[in-house]
């Protein structure tokens, strides 16, 4: 099969060539290098004139002579010849000039290799955003292209990823294309169509091979434009099937409890409610009492920002499993939330009379005992607790539903082993709970087997939390703010960034920190407590609940404090270098306060260079406090594998073309019609849909399921 071959039996690639390819693009085979796109075109109709550029272009194309190339040192001092001393230069400096007018280009990185290349008199096209440095606007690492093609002949040539070892080992922009153009001649018949007639239909989508083609050579814009979409809806439907799939497979293997009634227990909490549920929150309930009554598996994942009355959620969904004779269990990351959830469930418990109780790793072997034989003989109507309950022995008499909160910090295989807590092995329903806000296009795929439930609504009365970010300037004024409110009896929280826990200069700084808060606020009139994450559980344990006990005013900390904790009174965070946290860890942290009655202050402490990535994220945070805002903001900024919390996880399979930040549309509409088609045709058995069968017989499908993300 000509897709199959290997690169290295094309003319010109050879083993070294191809082992290259294979390590920096992961290029194996032909059938490889024809699904390498080019991430951007050259197009020779777009040129500017230098004279024309402004610092407000979003980007710019220059057609340009070398005319000089000058190396400087660190100290700023040109650096004539470096002979073998390449280390000590630190910047290229290259004057270019078209008809128009000169401009200049830095280089920091490459210096060498681009040097080699950027002698004076060679032309080139060159790419990138302006800045302005000084009165004088220049590129910074623009992206430089042999002058391919006749210049203004309106052709879009494709630029294709690139390393510098690729180039090192000849595989340069030009070749890739004369590769691609070899590749498509003597495999372009051999692809098959990997959508039905049909779907091509009813979605507008151009075939495959015409695709192919056009997006390495496109003959004009509107071709390419076909050619983009075409793959990208392709991509994204693949994607989303194989993900939608995965539900209906288990959704028709897993029978669920069938739960038709709403119950008694329910009705009296509900009945003593002391506020009105959110719009939001009332959808939520119908959607999971719909699931629950199903009578297949609830998999549902609730997001909701932080204050947004999911524990609420929680607690009523628990009351409909009781309500149909069963038993539930809620878990949450930390004893300390674990403490906080029992708290609060038990309080919303009161008018049910459903017996309610905590198990933790510090439960007393007496307790831990009745507790095990009380979910036995079914007396126990809800347990609350750590890992702990699933890592034990406990047996339940009939558990119906088990709430996961923060489900990122549980394993795979500790949620599975909630199966066999059941006599029978009878699965429970699941809620998985999370109050960091994804945006939908990321949770969609992320979660893509669960369904998803969004508390897009505050509870009414919350006051806003005032943001705002200072200057060392004014870290004085801070300090005096900070006692004014102690004054009033409020508490602090001072937050270090501790982005790698391992490294020492992020211990330093909490440490001058800690010592500085400290002379500030000396004993005995203020009391300081300290967290981080070198300290053993027990430490943090009792620093942690000194603070939310009020024992102490401030509390210093790293991220540790991020999850969950609720400390009412405390109605100040301060967060040091603010620029160096991202903006979901920024958001996280602003939510721990805000949850009293008193009006609360977030305020972000800027270092002195900051650059303008974090300022945009600064900026944000003082505009918003909207999570799913901040988080689609995130997710534009970083792209979606920098995502907090996904980050290790990642995207089940590495797009090639689509973006989950740019292509939200096509994903939505992706998913939907993956929705539909299995809903007319849930095994894809119809002799129609074999074209999608094999293409998920591919193994690139072969992708985890949400289970996996944690
Ligand atoms: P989350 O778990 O989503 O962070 P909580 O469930 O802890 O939020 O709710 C935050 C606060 O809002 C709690 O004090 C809760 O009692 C209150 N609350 C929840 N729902 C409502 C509502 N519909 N109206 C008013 N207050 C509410
Ligand atoms: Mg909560």
């Amino acid at each position: 099969m000509v897709l199959d071959k290997e690169v290295k039996y094309l003319p010109g690639v050879g083993p070294r060539r191809a082992a290259l390819l294979a390590s920096e693009l992961e290029v194996r085979t032909v059938g490889d290098l024809i699904r390498c796109y080019p991430f951007r075109y050259i197009d020779r109709s777009q040129l500017n004139h230098i004279a024309e550029i402004t610092p407000t272009m979003a980007s710019v194309q220059i057609y340009a002579r070398v005319v000089s190339v000058r190396l400087l040192g660190k100290d700023g001092k040109a650096i004539d010849d470096p002979g073998n001393r390449w280390g000590a230069v630190t910047r290229l400096v290259a004057k270019v000039a078209d008809d128009s007018g000169e401009m200049e280009l830095v280089f920091f990185k490459g210096i060498k290799w681009m040097h080699a290349k950027l002698t004076p008199g060679t032309v080139w096209i060159f790419f990138g955003k302006p800045s302005v440095f000084g009165d004088r606007i220049n590129l910074v690492h623009p992206e430089v292209d042999p002058p391919t093609g006749s210049v203004n002949t309106g052709i879009l040539s494709g630029v294709y990823p690139s390393t510098e070892k690729l180039k090192n080992g000849g595989i340069t922009g030009k070749v890739m294309q004369k590769l691609m153009a070899e590749a498509l001649d003597e495999a372009l018949p051999a692809v098959q169509e990997t959508l039905p007639e049909y779907i091509l239909k009813e979605k507008g989508l151009v075939p495959i091979q015409y695709a192919l083609r056009q997006i390495h050579f496109p003959q004009d814009q509107t071709a390419l434009s076909k050619a983009t979409f075409r793959l990208k809806y392709e991509e994204l439907f693949f994607l989303e099937l194989s993900l939608v799939k995965q539900k209906f497979v288990r959704s028709h293997a897993e029978n669920g409890i069938p739960m038709p009634r709403i119950g008694q227990p329910f009705n009296d909490c509900f009945n003593a409610l002391p506020y009105e549920l959110t719009g939001a929150q009332k959808r939520v309930i119908r959607e999971i009492r719909d699931d629950m009554r199903s009578g297949r598996q609830m998999n549902r994942l609730l997001q909701g920002d932080v204050g947004s009355g999911k524990t609420m959620v929680a607690v009523l969904t628990c009351l409909i499993a009781i309500g149909n004779g069963y038993q539930a269990c809620v878990m949450a990351p930390t004893e300390v939330l674990a403490q906080q959830h029992f708290a609060n469930i038990s309080r919303y418990l009161k008018p049910t009379g459903v017996k309610v109780v905590l198990l933790t790793g510090s439960t007393p072997a007496k307790a831990r005992r009745e507790i095990h034989a009380g979910l036995e003989d079914g007396s126990i109507g809800i347990i609350i607790g750590t890992h702990a309950l699933i890592e034990e022995t406990v047996q339940f008499k009939a558990l119906g539903l088990a709430v996961i909160d923060e489900q990122h910090r549980f394993g795979v295989d500790q949620r599975s082993r909630l199966w066999s807590k059941n006599p029978g092995g009878m699965p429970p329903h699941i809620l998985v709970m999370t109050a960091t806000p994804i945006p939908r296009t990321l949770a969609m795929t992320l979660y893509g087997d669960l369904d998803i439930s969004i508390i897009d609504e505050m509870p009414p009365g919350r006051k806003k939390i005032q943001t705002l970010q200072i200057g060392e300037r004014k870290r004085i004024a801070m300090y005096n703010f900070m006692r004014e409110q102690i004054a009033k009896g409020r508490q602090v929280f001072v937050v270090y960034p501790l982005i790698f826990e391992s490294e020492k200069m992020d211990y330093h700084n909490l440490e001058l920190g800690y010592e500085e808060i400290m002379k500030q606020f000396p004993l005995p009139e203020y009391k300081v407590a300290m967290v981080h994450g070198k300290q053993t559980a027990e430490e943090k344990q009792f620093n942690m609940s000194a603070f939310a006990a009020g024992r102490a005013n401030i509390l210093v900390s790293t991220t540790v404090i991020e999850v969950g904790v609720d400390v009412p009174n405390a109605s100040v965070m301060v967060i040091e270098s603010a620029e160096r946290f991202g903006l979901s860890q920024l958001h996280q942290l602003r939510g721990r306060v805000g949850r009293g009655a008193a009006e609360s202050f977030c305020i972000l402490m800027r270092g002195d260079k900051v650059s303008r990535e974090s300022q945009k994220r600064l900026d944000l945070m003082c505009r918003t406090e909207d999570g799913f805002i901040l988080a689609e903001e995130d997710m534009k900024m970083r792209g979606p594998g920098d995502l907090e919390g996904t980050a290790q996880s990642g995207l089940p399979l590495k797009l090639n073309i689509a973006s989950l930040s740019h292509d939200g549309l096509i994903l939505t509409d992706a998913r939907n019609y993956a929705l539909h088609i299995l809903e007319a045709d849930p095994l894809l058995e119809a002799p129609v849909n074999a074209p999608l069968v094999a293409e998920l017989r591919k193994s690139r499908y072969n992708i985890r399921d949400y289970s996996k993300i944690s």
